[in-house]
């Protein structure tokens, strides 16, 4: 492509002619269906004493003339497409990670004990609040998460999201968790998220 945004092929004498463009808008604006457009662009060029074949104007006509613009566009669309990416990867990397820190708060949750000053009965009262608390906020983030993930794939993004990068995260938590309190407290969450398809 030129500087100007047209394709230019170095090995086609009708690109590099300095009466292109007059050429191009007598096919332009010849008739589809007329046998003899072709012709017509031969003789307009052949009056600059520019003798090109049928077959060097019908091949330029048909691969190179508007190319440019084809693919300037082209160009575009994917800028906008890396653009719309950057900014959504970007979303749902935030959300995995606020997503992973509620999970690493609720083994935290699970793990609070009765101390001195508190009862056990107290501590259970407490374990509970918390983790319907961070139950509330990850059933939100989890169908944020699901919302933006079904939004890129019905705009064709060629990029892919891992979806299991959470259940990988709540799965490691699971199987780092120290005791059954701590793993049934992560079980109930999941049971609580099974709407979320994760
Ligand atoms: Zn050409």
């Amino acid at each position: 492509m030129n500087q100007d945004g047209i394709y230019c092929d170095p090995d086609c004498p009708i690109c590099n002619s300095s009466h292109r463009e007059t050429a191009e808008k007598i096919w332009r604006d010849g008739d589809p269906y007329d046998k003899a457009r072709a012709d017509k662009v031969v003789s307009h060029l052949s009056g600059f004493g520019e003798k090109y074949s049928r077959e060097v104007v019908l091949n330029h006509c048909a691969s190179h003339l508007g190319a440019g613009t084809m693919e300037l566009r082209k160009l575009e669309y994917i800028r906008k497409l890396c653009d719309m990416a950057s900014v959504r990867l970007t979303t749902l990397d935030r959300l995995e990670f606020v997503m992973s820190a509620v999970s690493e708060r609720l083994l935290a949750a699970g793990a609070i004990s009765a101390t001195s000053g508190m009862s056990e009965f107290e501590a259970e009262a407490l374990r509970s609040k918390l983790t319907n608390q961070l139950a509330r906020t990850s059933s939100s983030l989890f169908s944020l998460h699901a919302q933006l993930e079904r939004e890129m794939e019905e705009e064709g993004q060629i990029i892919k999201i891992n979806r299991d990068v959470m259940k990988r995260a709540f799965d490691k938590a699971i199987s780092e968790s120290k005791n059954e309190r701590e793993r049934e407290l992560i079980n109930s969450l999941l049971g609580e998220m099974g709407g979320s398809q994760l």
